[in-house]
């Protein structure tokens, strides 16, 4: 195995203190970061998407686990320390400098890659809803995603629980997303206020189609005001209490108590 230098080295060498503007938050145990590459499965000669490979932690587990990674970075600091990986691992790793939230990165790859990142978590809420919400079949094979654990909840939640909202009805409409592993505050540099989770997300083989637009428009209305019965909440939604009814739903229900599939139902009967 490549011998490489301990990453608090690298980061004393490139003077990298972590920006609290940047959402930074480091992972050093390489024994962690061996088993959160693991978990998207055997990635011999898989090409994988990495967004915020930061000084390079994951991006050294991925590599030695034989991935091909194209990563993205925005901090221009990190960039030194991460093209002294591409040379340990000969054509194995391509770094671009910018803001994943602006790139499209499809045109990077040959087939369908696995994407993995640790970011913060506004930026990687926003690029899952982005990476969740595009055309179908997924142009991705697996997500392996940090979140703050609280995040990680909303993403699998199940109904009748407090975290099932509009996150768990948009990641489990077209995907299978589990908790891989929780992961605890103090594992990172700086430790962050709350406790994190790897969340591991596949697409499903054969999912329902709906046009997206109804149903996230008819999930913001139900949640929008979760406490209230449908028959209140969807009022204002043209021919939702119809779709309702065709599909047999009780409209004294709250919108916590109702499924995903039964949310693709509805947003189906939706003009
Ligand atoms: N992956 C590293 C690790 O686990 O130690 C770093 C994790 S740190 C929480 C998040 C990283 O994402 C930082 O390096 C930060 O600069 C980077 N980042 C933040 N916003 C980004 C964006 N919009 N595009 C690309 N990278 C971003």
């Amino acid at each position: 195995m490549t011998e490489l230098p301990p990453l608090r080295d690298v980061i004393a060498r490139h003077g990298l203190s972590a920006s609290k503007a940047l959402g930074q938050n480091f992972l050093f145990d390489a024994q962690l970061l061996a088993r959160i590459a693991r978990i998207p499965g055997d990635l011999a000669g898989a090409e994988v998407l990495e967004v915020g490979p930061g000084p390079g932690g994951l991006t050294r587990a991925l590599l030695q686990a034989g991935a091909n990674v194209t990563a993205i970075e925005r901090d221009r600091r990190c960039i030194p320390a991460l093209d002294e990986l591409s040379v340990a691992f000969p054509g194995q790793l391509s770094v671009i400098e910018g803001d994943a939230l602006a790139i499209d990165p499809r045109p990077l790859f040959k087939g369908k890659p696995h994407i993995a990142a640790n970011l913060p978590y506004n930026v990687g809420t926003a690029l899952l809803v982005g990476w969740l919400s595009a055309e179908w079949f997924p142009w991705w094979q697996s997500l392996t995603l940090m979140f703050q654990r609280e995040v990680a909840d909303r993403i699998v939640a199940a109904p009748g629980t407090d975290a099932y909202g509009r996150l768990a009805v948009l990641a489990q409409w077209r995907s299978v997303p589990r908790i891989a592993m929780p992961v605890h505050r103090s594992a990172f540099t700086p430790p962050p206020k709350v406790m994190s989770a790897v969340v591991h997300i596949v697409p499903k083989e054969a999912p329902e189609g709906v046009d997206l637009r109804r149903l996230e428009a008819l999930t913001a209305a139900a949640f929008g005001q979760r406490r209230k019965m449908l028959r209140q909440s969807l009022r204002s939604l043209p021919g939702a209490l119809e779709a309702l009814e065709a599909e047999g739903i009780d409209a004294t229900r709250r919108a916590e108590t109702v499924s995903v599939a039964e949310f693709v139902a509805v947003a189906r009967r939706l003009s």
